[in-house]
């Protein structure tokens, strides 16, 4: 199952966040250590999603390599900065196809999403809530993956004006009510906000002074990285202060 990272706090070179760590997503691209629910690496693509900054929408760098090859990215990684990102290491579900566009982290306006996991049953067991989003969202999905159908289900009710909270869970509810025994653990950002849920995977919470980090795995064995529990709500933020809050998702419908 693919590993994910979000990051909010003081701006910081992605190469530190992501390929010094001696657990980092480089390192968990090819030894991760908590491979819940199949694989072994994370080597069929990788994406970056940063905020550059002054209130400009987020830059994304994906790759369908293993991201110890792209040695562009190790290069641009330690050139640039930033208080707030999302990065993923993927590992195709089985028939899910190898393409750029597959990659976490998907992305429209301010918000960048990734998913650790798999529906069950995909396609055939969340056709009914495919088939309620409007037919454009289903002609341009990023990539024919269970990812990319939940990051369309979840952007639809961004656009709606749903709050990020609300339409992770909502989409982590109405999945698994649909599809049990998924594997949901989302990611979300608007740059200031990371939203996550854990649903049958790892997830791990470092909270620093000035900083928070949400991360499929510690990226090193630093006191302050705590498990999240399974079936959580993580809603993260620096602004005004460090904040993490979790709350169990419940599957009760809203
Ligand atoms: N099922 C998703 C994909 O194939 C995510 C894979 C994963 O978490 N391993 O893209």
């Amino acid at each position: 199952m693919c590993r994910h990272l979000g990051y909010l706090g003081p701006a910081v070179p992605l190469a530190g966040l992501l390929l010094a760590p001696p657990l980092g997503l480089l390192r968990q691209s090819w030894a991760p250590l908590d491979m819940r629910g199949g694989g072994t690496v994370n080597a069929d693509g990788f994406g970056v999603g940063w905020y550059p900054g002054a209130g400009a929408p987020p830059v994304r760098y994906r790759r369908a390599v293993p991201m110890w090859t792209d040695a562009s990215f190790a290069q641009l990684a330690t050139a640039v900065s930033s208080g707030a990102v999302l990065a993923a290491a993927r590992s195709a579900t089985v028939g899910m196809p190898v393409v750029e566009t597959a990659c976490a982290p998907f992305a429209e306006g301010r918000w960048l999403f990734s998913h650790n996991g798999v529906v069950r049953g995909w396609p055939g067991s969340v056709a009914g809530l495919a088939a309620a989003l409007p037919t454009v969202d289903l002609l341009t999905l990023d990539a024919p993956t269970d990812s990319a159908l939940l990051w369309a289900l979840a952007r639809h009710r961004l656009r709606a004006g749903e709050s990020l909270v609300d339409a992770l869970a909502g989409v982590a509810r109405s999945v698994t009510a649909a599809a049990p025994d998924s594997r949901l653990n989302l990611l979300l950002t608007d740059g200031t906000t990371l939203v996550a849920t854990t649903w049958w995977h790892s997830l791990s919470v470092r909270a620093d002074a000035d900083s928070v980090v949400l991360a499929s795995e510690p990226f090193d064995d630093a006191p302050q990285w705590t498990a999240v529990p399974d079936r959580s709500l993580v809603v993260a933020t620096t602004d005004p202060a460090v904040s993490v809050r979790v709350h169990p998702l419940d599957t009760a419908a809203k």
